[in-house]
């Protein structure tokens, strides 16, 4: 599908911290271009809607073609995916919109929910750490965009998670360890993973966890869409949502990075409100707002973030030479972060997606 030449004029654009004053914006071969460098085909006057980056999630899981439609629909233009198999159907997934990244098959532990999820490739399995470096050629093999280790409760040795993180790490690969409790952000941290996926449900991260976090580098994804979604669903004793958002509250006060990520999953799940594609980005939006951060630092956790902590260079921001992935939106999201809810037009590299 060939992008369209367009125009877009009297539109407050996202700057990364505010909105502009009405202003112009023109789209020309699926990159965002000066308004005046172009000979415009399509004018649209937005009547002064508000324009965003794309968004990005950065967690979801795929499984199905009709994933890809609902993210798009609700303005996700960039979806990391961070646990899907067998490969064929990671790359079956490539080159469409939302554009995708994917960490393959997830290093796991045997015996635990993850092990027992359906079709679970046997390589996943890890008993040693002198399995690991094996498993980060095989993904790095098959395409892994990122390497994925799953950190849950004592299922894999401190040894074995250190072991995938340097071997990841000394193939290039960002690492990311998905960690839903205190004691599994302890070892996570310790590790030194890059990116911590989700956030305690059994307690808030200590001044101490956080501080070296803050001293790594570390990001987090918290997911807090899902840790709501398995607290309201499940009620796990001795586990609440406060927990969760209290501990981004003090991650991103002590200045570690928060992107947006919903853990979005249309699979069989023990959930009674599962984590739908596309319309939980926006909800994640609202959570990371009540946890704390500002209207703009929540817009920028979905996009400019994500893009430079995962090396996405070409896009993320509203800025000539990136791609022009963008949503038009009515009212004012540094207001009212709910906002974002109000798709009027979404472009994928230019190209018009229809809105939910
Ligand atoms: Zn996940």
């Amino acid at each position: 599908m060939p992008s369209s030449n367009i125009v877009l004029t009297n539109v407050r654009i996202f700057d990364g911290s505010q909105l502009t004053e009405p202003t112009s914006i023109a789209f020309n071969g699926g990159v965002i271009v000066p308004p005046d460098a172009l000979p415009g085909t399509e004018t649209v006057d937005c009547g002064g809607a508000t324009l965003l980056p794309g968004l990005f999630d950065a967690h979801v899981h795929l499984l199905f073609p009709d994933d890809l439609v609902k993210l798009a629909a609700h303005g996700v233009t960039t979806a990391l995916d961070m646990a899907c198999w067998p490969p064929e159907r990671v790359d079956s997934f490539r080159g469409h919109t939302p554009d995708i990244r994917s960490a393959g098959t997830p290093a796991i532990g045997g015996g635990g929910n993850h092990a027992r999820m359906p079709g679970m490739p046997h390589d996943a399995i890890l008993s040693n750490p002198g399995q690991a470096e094996h498993f980060v050629a095989q993904r790095v093999a098959e395409g892994a965009d990122y390497i994925k280790v799953v950190i849950e409760g004592d299922l894999l040795s401190q040894a074995t998670i250190d072991a995938v993180v340097t071997a990841g790490k000394a193939r290039g690969r960002l690492t990311v360890a998905h960690a839903s409790s205190v004691d599994a952000y302890r070892r996570a941290v310790q590790a030194n993973a890059d990116v911590i996926t989700h956030a305690p449900r059994d307690g808030v991260l200590d001044t101490d966890i956080v501080a070296q976090m803050v001293q790594q580098q570390q990001v987090v994804v918290p997911t807090l869409a899902m840790m709501e979604a398995v607290i309201k669903g499940l009620a796990p004793a001795g586990q609440d949502y406060a927990f969760s958002r209290d501990s981004v509250t003090a991650l991103h006060a002590a200045g570690v990075p928060i992107l947006a990520g919903t853990d979005a999953f249309s699979g069989p799940a023990p959930l009674p409100n599962p984590v739908s594609h596309g319309s939980s980005i926006h909800r994640e939006l609202e959570l990371l707002v009540e946890a704390g951060l500002s209207e703009a630092a929540a817009l920028r956790s979905a996009t400019d973030l994500v893009a430079q902590q995962f090396n996405l260079t070409d896009r993320g921001a509203l800025t000539p030479g990136l791609r022009a992935d963008a949503i038009l939106v009515d009212g004012d999201p540094l207001a009212d972060i709910r906002a974002t809810r109000n798709i009027r037009r979404i472009w994928a590299s230019g190209v018009s997606v229809t809105s939910n």
